[in-house]
């Protein structure tokens, strides 16, 4: 059987049998029908079993991300159930003599198509929800099955198309023990969550979902981003002695799980892991994390029907605080757009989406979801040792715009009677070259940069993350970036503030000499990587890399770049 090459996206090996997440086929012919009352009798048995499954779901999701997320499928069994619905297909197929899955189509399509005009808003999510529910009960009809990851109950590796965000969080750990798409990148926000997940994953494989079928076994090997098919007895002791190896070289690293990070030369610097939600916050732990770099916010807000209130939010980012006692935690505000998208905004789609509306544009233009964020993080500041960033900046009107905000809400509070921490730390990302360049000017009135490389590559190469055809370009290691980080983290020290990076690049084994050679103060990175991260910093002399800097920055080209750091640090 051949192998199949991807994207090594999160490390690990896993072995077990495919699992297709794949969007069902629901088309059908029509055909006429003998008799009504046995078509109505199938739409009864669909319903029944598209009932048990949502219950089965609700309940599982209940247990595993709590009551509130479990409520959409509440909404779903309530649609199922609801005879104004229900009632005109049963009459259909008795008037017009048509099969249960036309008038299921046709009532539903009504129904969707009348929601999705209402001025309400509430009521067009209900579009969504007769959509998503009548899909259940037509693939019932049509027998094909319908995925469920939720209810995912024996280990599998999932294969699919694209993940999105949302079919992520709903993979239960447990069971799925690896996943394989056709598209996406090493920074496809599936991935990074793959990584906090610490679930092998290969992305960009192009093929997986039509070269292999269901229930084959598979063996992903996330470290090589290699997919095998089948495998042969020789090739499963192999990769089972691999996973071997992989276990005893984790509980090496593991040994440093408490240590600070020093170079081999007695520099230091700070390891911290990138989360998106609280329960990542064990892993950061577990990994020997001595911070949060990046809390990526926009997980509270999806995967749900409506805006996450204030409420929610303060418990959120007051649980990440407390969980890291008074190590920092650097809280970035909605980062909204690109790939991350908000089906309750119903915001317009865009031709270039991470070129557009999105992030703290967004935001500045709707403080009615901005303004309840800041005060959110703003009342749990009192609980740790929070920073505030902010995403997307590309100029210096934007950030001063986002922190006179948070100052007025802050001076709100304080009105109000409720505690603020004086100590908060404001910054901005920088991941948009504009930034980047006059770096020097914003270093007068940030707090720190935190350097988003998954962007800062893209927008800079002019390379979109997502798109396969031009990863080629996608060149962390391309003079420019370097250049450009070098001019972040100068523009910082002289204006005596620190300079990390949050991008994936920060925990690039290739990357991290000539980071350190620059003087990058803070990495942020996937938990999983910081303990190897830690192992290689105490084996480099940050003082040779730094002495170099000036070759490296000078080169044509990424390739004489890293030719050069394996040079300097074998
Ligand atoms: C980045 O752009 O590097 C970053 C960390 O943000 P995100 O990956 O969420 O866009
Ligand atoms: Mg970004």
């Amino acid at each position: 059987m051949k192998n199949i090459q991807g994207i090594a996206a999160s490390s690990g090996i896993a072995i077990a049998k495919a699992y297709h997440l794949a969007a069902p086929d629901l088309t059908f012919e029509k055909v006429a029908i003998d008799n009504p009352n046995t078509e109505i009798e199938r739409l009864d048995k669909a319903l029944e079993i598209s009932k048990q499954e949502l219950e089965k779901i609700k309940a599982h999701t209940k247990k595993e991300l709590g009551d509130e997320h479990a409520e959409i499928f509440s909404a779903h069994l309530l649609v199922l159930s609801d005879p104004e619905l229900i009632n005109p297909i049963k009459d259909k197929i008795s008037s017009d003599n048509v099969m249960a899955e036309e008038a299921l189509q046709e009532v539903a399509d009504m129904f969707i198509d009348m929601f999705k005009n209402m001025d309400n808003e509430y009521m067009r999510e209900r579009a969504a929800d007769i959509q998503d529910v009548t899909k259940r009960v037509m693939a019932h009809l049509l027998g094909v099955t319908f995925p469920n990851p939720a209810l995912i109950d024996e280990e599998v590796i999932v294969l699919a198309n694209d993940l999105t965000p949302s079919d992520t969080a709903q993979l239960n750990r447990q069971f799925v023990k690896g996943f394989a798409t056709d598209i996406g990148g090493r920074t496809s926000h599936s991935a990074i969550m793959a990584r906090s997940l610490e679930i092998p994953a290969i992305v960009g494989t192009k093929e997986i979902t039509t070269s292999v079928s269901q229930d084959q076994i598979v063996i992903v090997d996330g470290n090589e981003g290699i997919i095998l098919i089948d495998p042969s007895d020789e090739e499963l002791t192999t990769y089972r002695g691999k996973q071997e190896e992989f276990a005893k070289q984790k509980e090496e690293w593991a040994k440093l799980k408490e240590e600070p990070t020093f170079s081999g030369d007695g520099e230091q610097v700070e390891l911290a892991a990138n989360i998106g939600t609280p329960e990542d916050v064990e892993g950061v732990l577990n990994n020997g994390g001595e911070g949060v770099g990046l809390y990526r916010t926009e997980f509270l807000y999806m995967g749900k029907n409506e805006l996450p209130t204030e409420d929610e939010q303060y418990d959120a980012y007051k649980s990440v605080l407390e969980q890291m006692g008074d190590k920092p935690v650097v809280v970035r505000t909605l980062d909204i757009g690109g790939d991350k998208e908000l089906d309750y905004l119903d915001l317009p789609k865009e031709l270039n989406p991470f070129l557009g509306f999105r992030a703290i544009r967004f935001c500045l233009e709707n403080e009615y979801v901005f303004r309840p964020q800041l005060r959110a993080l703003l009342r749990a500041s009192v609980h740790g040792n929070l920073k505030i960033m902010f995403p997307m900046i590309a100029t210096l009107e934007e950030f001063r715009q986002a922190k006179a905000i948070l100052l007025d809400e802050k001076e709100a509070l304080k009105n109000e009677g409720v505690k603020v921490s004086d100590h908060i730390e404001v910054g901005i990302m920088v991941e948009i070259p504009s930034t980047a360049v006059i770096a020097k000017q914003f270093a007068k009135e940030v707090d720190f940069f935190s350097i988003g490389t998954n962007d800062l590559i893209q927008y800079t190469m002019a390379a979109d993350r997502m798109n396969t055809q031009v990863s080629y370009l996608y060149q962390p290691y391309h003079p420019a970036i370097l250049n450009l980080v070098n001019n972040v983290i100068e523009a910082a020290h002289s204006e005596n503030k620190w300079a990390g990076m949050c991008g994936e690049m920060a925990g690039d084994p290739i990357a991290i000499p000539i980071l350190l050679g620059l003087g990058l103060d803070e990495f942020s990175m996937s938990a999983t990587s910081v303990l190897p991260a830690r192992t290689q910093i105490r084996g480099l002399s940050k003082k040779n890399l730094a002495a170099n800097k000036d070759k490296m920055l000078a080169m044509g080209t990424a390739e004489e770049v890293v030719e050069f750091v394996k040079e300097l640090t074998e």
